[in-house]
């Protein structure tokens, strides 16, 4: 089976949905492809982590607070109209119908919410970085830190040069390189070391000509910053502080240009 069956069937794998035959298939390929292993491990970390915690809303106290109060003063207004009688039922009857709806709206909406592209492509990328750091032997396919080892190490496994360099004189040392699968597609990726921290650069070719400034956030406690330029879109991230993470993204947005 080919690793773009595999990437497309990974989904399905993780939901049970594939027969006998296809897990095992896919079961197979992951045993023998350390990418789709790694872009396996990466999207079930994603989807228990989105499963945990960030799609999940209670309903805030306020809200409880004015369905409770309108329902009060519904209450005391049918009341008043008259005290008894098949009205009050009605009144009652629509009114826990609309609370019912009310409660099921609130149980599905956020389903309907779906982070933004770019935050999917953060969460992503912190769970990789993690990976990266955690497992032993992860971190690099080539370690090096020579800039004409590592370069010409991706020949022929993506079809994009990736620009790199090394800039250990300004104290970030190339430290070697690695293919991921990220945002659907493969991505290379660069390890920079700066005293004990480490830098993931990833890179991959843009759909569109143009340079975009950098973005810079901050995810479960990790830098990251983004921008693309010479045709390429270029994820950073680290425990690094971001005034160092920013140094390092200037100096590879120069280094490039200077190509
Ligand atoms: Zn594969």
């Amino acid at each position: 089976m080919s690793c773009q069956k595999t990437q497309e069937l990974i989904h399905g794998y993780l939901d049970g949905e594939l027969d006998l035959a296809r897990s095992l298939e896919v079961e197979q390929h992951m045993h023998e492809c350390e990418i789709c292993a790694r872009s396996y491990r990466s999207q079930s970390t994603l989807r228990s982590s989105l499963k945990n915690d960030l799609l999940y809303y209670t309903a805030p106290e306020q809200l409880k607070k004015r369905v409770r109060f309108s329902l009060r003063k519904e209450a005391k207004s049918a009341v008043s109209r008259r005290a008894f009688g098949w009205r009050w039922l009605f009144v009652g009857a629509s009114l826990t119908f609309m609370l019912l709806v009310g409660v099921v709206v609130w149980r599905l909406a956020p389903r309907f919410i779906r982070p933004s592209g770019d935050e999917l492509l953060a969460q992503e990328i912190v769970s990789d970085h993690v990976r990266s750091l955690q497992m032993p032997g992860h971190l690099t396919d080539v370690l090096s830190s020579d800039q004409h080892t590592v370069k010409p190490w991706f020949d022929g496994k993506v079809d994009f040069a990736p620009p790199v360099k090394d800039f250990g004189s300004q104290d970030f040392r190339l430290y070697g390189g690695r293919l991921e699968y990220l945002n659907n597609r493969t991505v290379t990726t660069l390890i920079y070391q700066r005293r004990l921290h480490y830098i993931n650069l990833y890179i991959w070719p843009a759909e569109q000509t143009g340079s975009t400034g950098e973005v810079t956030i901050q995810r479960q406690g990790y830098n990251l910053i983004h921008w693309s330029g010479s045709g390429m879109n270029f994820w950073a991230i680290s425990d690094l502080n971001s005034v160092e993470l920013q140094e390092f993204a200037r100096l590879v947005q120069e280094g490039q240009s200077g190509d």
